[in-house]
Formats: C-alpha cells, sequence, structure tokens
C-alpha cells in the first residue's frame, strides 16, 4: 500500500461535485429545452433616460431550479456549451432589436460573449450573417468583452474583435479596474466603451471618485464613453453624475427585466 494515497471526501465537497456535475450535464439540452430567457437592465444617461440596455441571461432548470449566470457560466465554458449558448442569445436579442426599433430612438443593446466564442474562428462572420438574416444594422450592437480577452493575444480572438469593429458593432470592456487590463489594451483593440466596475462605488469614499473621475478622464482622450456599473443610491448618482460620467447602471434606476418589462419601460 505504499505508493496509495487516501483522499477524504465530506458530504459539502461530495454533494458541490455532483451539484457541478449536473449543472454540466443539464447545459448540454438547455438551449433545445428553451430553458434560457433573456433580462434586459437598463442604462441611463446623467438625465436618467434609456439610451443603452444589456442583455443578461437567466437559467431556470427542471430539476436546478433558477441558477445564477455567475453559477453556470464558467461551466458552459469549461465544456464549450456556451458557444451554442451564444450563438441563441445573439439570434434572441436580433429578434428583438426589430421589435426595440418600432420605439422613436433606437436603443444600443448589449451583449457579453465569453472569451471562448471569440476563439471561433467565424464567430465574427457567423455573427454578421445572423444580423442579415434579422436585418440588423450592427452599429445598434455593442459585444461585451472581458479583460482577459484583450490580454491573451490570441490571433484568432485579436481577428474577430477587428471585424466585428469593420462591421460596424460597438465594443466594450467590461468590469474595468478589477484586473490588469491597461490602457494600451485599450488603444490597441480600439474599444468604444469601457465599464467601470462596481467595486469602485461601493464604498463611496473620495479616494474612488476621483479614481473614477481619471479613468474618465484617460477613457475620453481615448473617445471611449464610460459606463459606471452598480449605481445603487442617489446620493452615488449625484456624485458620479457630478464627475462626469457619461452612462449608468444599477439597481437605483432599474433592475434587469424580461422583454416584456423593458418594452414597457423604454417606451
Ligand atoms: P456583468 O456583465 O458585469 O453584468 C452586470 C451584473 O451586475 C448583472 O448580474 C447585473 O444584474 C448586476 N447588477 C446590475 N446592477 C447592479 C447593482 O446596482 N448592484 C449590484 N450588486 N449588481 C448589479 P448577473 O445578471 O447576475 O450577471 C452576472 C455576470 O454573468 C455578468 O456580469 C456577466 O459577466 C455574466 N453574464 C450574464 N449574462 C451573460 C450572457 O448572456 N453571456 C455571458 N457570456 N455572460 C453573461
Ligand atoms: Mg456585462
Ligand atoms: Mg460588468
Amino acid at each position: 500500500f505504499k505508493n496509495q494515497k487516501l483522499v477524504f471526501f465530506n458530504d459539502d465537497m461530495y454533494s458541490n461535485i455532483i451539484k457541478i456535475e449536473n449543472i454540466k450535464e443539464q447545459l448540454k439540452s438547455a438551449v433545445d429545452n428553451h430553458e434560457f430567457v433573456l433580462y434586459y437592465q437598463p442604462i441611463v444617461n446623467e438625465d436618467k433616460i434609456v439610451k443603452k440596455v444589456e442583455a443578461l441571461i437567466r437559467w431556470n432548470n427542471k430539476e436546478l431550479g433558477f441558477v445564477s449566470p455567475m453559477d453556470f457560466i464558467p461551466y458552459a465554458e469549461e465544456s464549450g456549451e456556451i458557444v451554442k449558448i451564444g450563438y441563441w442569445i445573439i439570434e434572441e436579442v436580433f429578434k428583438n432589436l426589430n421589435e426595440f426599433k418600432n420605439g422613436q430612438e433606437n436603443i444600443q443593446i448589449s451583449i457579453n460573449v465569453s472569451p471562448i466564442q471569440l476563439m471561433e474562428f467565424y464567430f465574427a462572420e457567423n455573427v454578421k450573417e445572423i444580423a442579415n438574416k434579422y436585418n440588423v444594422d450592427l452599429s445598434q450592437i455593442c459585444f461585451e468583452i472581458t479583460e482577459s480577452v484583450v490580454l491573451e493575444e490570441n490571433i484568432i480572438v485579436y481577428d474577430n474583435i477587428h471585424l466585428l469593429d469593420n462591421f460596424g458593432a460597438k465594443l466594450a470592456l467590461d468590469d474595468f479596474g478589477t484586473g490588469y487590463a491597461s490602457f494600451s489594451y485599450l488603444k490597441k483593440y480600439n474599444l468604444n466603451i469601457l465599464k467601470i466596475d462596481k467595486s469602485f462605488i461601493g464604498d463611496e469614499t473620495n479616494v474612488d471618485y476621483s479614481i473614477i473621475y481619471n479613468i474618465k478622464n484617460i477613457a475620453h482622450i481615448l473617445n471611449m464613453e464610460i459606463v459606471i456599473e452598480g449605481v445603487e443610491t442617489e446620493k452615488q448618482f449625484e456624485a458620479l453624475s457630478n464627475i462626469g460620467c457619461d452612462y449608468f447602471q444599477g439597481y437605483f434606476f432599474a433592475k434587469p427585466m424580461n422583454f416584456e418589462e423593458i418594452y414597457k419601460y423604454i417606451l
């Protein structure tokens, strides 16, 4: 028994592994079973007028119940299932976008894309094809990428981002300030929008607000718009609009809502 090791599992670890395996298994059929729904959260300007919305996925599974995107996206990425889910999301947004057009003004819709999707050789071309199918003008669409995407320096990812840019789509860097992405990446990838992570406004300190103020100034030099995420109170909103942030997103204005609700909300 010399080289044998004994591994102990407690009940928590065991049930956690079972749960993850279950999530991965259920994810395989979730698109076909129509278990996903898209929610939309308003993004407003300084006059609290809705100028953009972000599409956020929701998963309701028979066995698992409601699963938060934070709890299943990582496994969907691990298994590659995110590619299929991602195209479903894009198709769903593009379908709905036509109805948004009935309103008076065009509203930009943001779609989160995973690094795994951008590794797909024909990702940008496929997006263009879906856009053509639904008669969608890609300049109304913003793709939110994470900083791991710009840090990776992968040629396929780089080409996809540049193609999306060429097709007229907007590009945003999500959750800025939480990791390592620097302003040189913003320049290299010609990104249009910088989304500042909510961790900067939770404490409401002068230091945090001057960090945001200075990030905003650099972003404007680079011709980028600022969206500040996670605005939860009137006080935060006032401080942030005094700083000169361009757009605001958070529970203070509205939580993510389903299509019928956002449709009424915007009209
Ligand atoms: P994210 O893209 O940064 O989206 C913003 C998240 O912050 C959303 O959580 C939103 O509901 C939440 N949020 C909005 N306002 C507030 C606020 O005032 N306070 C607080 N505390 N939170 C706020 P959600 O919908 O649970 O999504 C979590 C993350 O999961 C997203 O972060 C995104 O990274 C990922 N995700 C969501 N939908 C998709 C999707 O369709 N595709 C991909 N690839 N990822 C997605
Ligand atoms: Mg996002
Ligand atoms: Mg974010």
